[in-house]
């Protein structure tokens, strides 16, 4: 059954690089949602309005029940650019939660994660869970930017990996997707000698998560064991 259409309201609008806002909504109705769920955005543009777009959340859910959207600035994208220039006390409307990609479950498996850009938003959402657990399983994350100043929760991530010493924290820093994956093959290649049970969770365009799923079934793993999402 769909979900009902609600207003959300922005109750504050940051950008956390220059080319990626995050907003936090509060929505009219509390969503009861979990680690990489999404919302579907629908906005009042492009040629047959509403135009839908769906975003995942990047913070775990609040008391509060604010949810926070972060999203990059997609050059002539419709809706990140609708989006781009939404301010305080403006309004949105959105439905959800929707998406199966991460589960509970996933926490008691040493994690693979594999983001390009964006990508990594779900996968943050998992690590806020993940910290707030007592038993921490491994993760290793390869996350892709296109800048040095574009890489998502870099600090943050940094700190996590000097403060948990189970967190293992591979930033990379290209343009174009075949230079990304192959950058992500070379950290894979020696990882995956000694790591053969992790469970491979991969967000961002299909450019970059297609092949590095061929790649990981080529090194052993089962596709339907190879968590993916999707972006364009
Ligand atoms: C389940 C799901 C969750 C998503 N969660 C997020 C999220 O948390 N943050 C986020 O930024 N986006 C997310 N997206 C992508 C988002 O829905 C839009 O596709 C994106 O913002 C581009 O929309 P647009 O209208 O601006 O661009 P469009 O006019 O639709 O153009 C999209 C084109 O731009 C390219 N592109 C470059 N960067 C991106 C990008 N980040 N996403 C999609 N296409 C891109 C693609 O090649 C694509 O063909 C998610 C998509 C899905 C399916």
């Amino acid at each position: 059954m769909a979900e009902p259409v609600q207003l959300a309201t922005v109750l504050s609008a940051t950008n956390l690089t220059p080319n990626v806002r995050q907003l936090v909504l509060q929505p009219q109705h509390k969503l009861d949602f979990s680690p990489g769920q999404w919302v579907s955005l629908k906005l009042p543009v492009g040629p047959h309005p509403p135009l839908t777009r769906a975003y995942s959340m990047a913070e775990p859910a609040s008391p509060a029940g604010t949810l926070t959207l972060v999203f990059d600035r997609v050059p002539h994208g419709l809706g990140s650019t609708y989006l781009f220039q939404l301010q305080v006390g403006d309004t949105v409307s959105l439905s959800g939660p929707y998406g199966h990609f991460l589960s509970p479950q996933l926490l008691d498996r040493e994690l693979l994660c594999i983001t390009r850009y964006t990508g990594l938003v779900p996968i943050h959402c998992l690590l806020k869970a993940w910290k707030a657990t007592r038993h921490r399983m491994p993760v290793f994350l390869i996350a892709v930017g296109p800048a040095e100043d574009e890489l998502l929760y870099h600090f943050e991530l940094l700190t996590l990996a000097v403060t948990c010493s189970v967190f293992h924290y591979f930033p990379l820093v290209t343009s174009t997707d075949t230079a990304a994956v192959a950058q992500v093959i070379d950290v894979l290649r020696p990882w995956l000698r000694s790591h053969h049970h992790a469970q491979p969770l991969l967000c961002g365009t299909k450019p970059f998560v297609h092949p590095l799923r061929q790649y990981l079934m080529e090194a052993g793993y089962a596709r339907k064991e190879i968590r993916v999402e999707t972006y364009g």
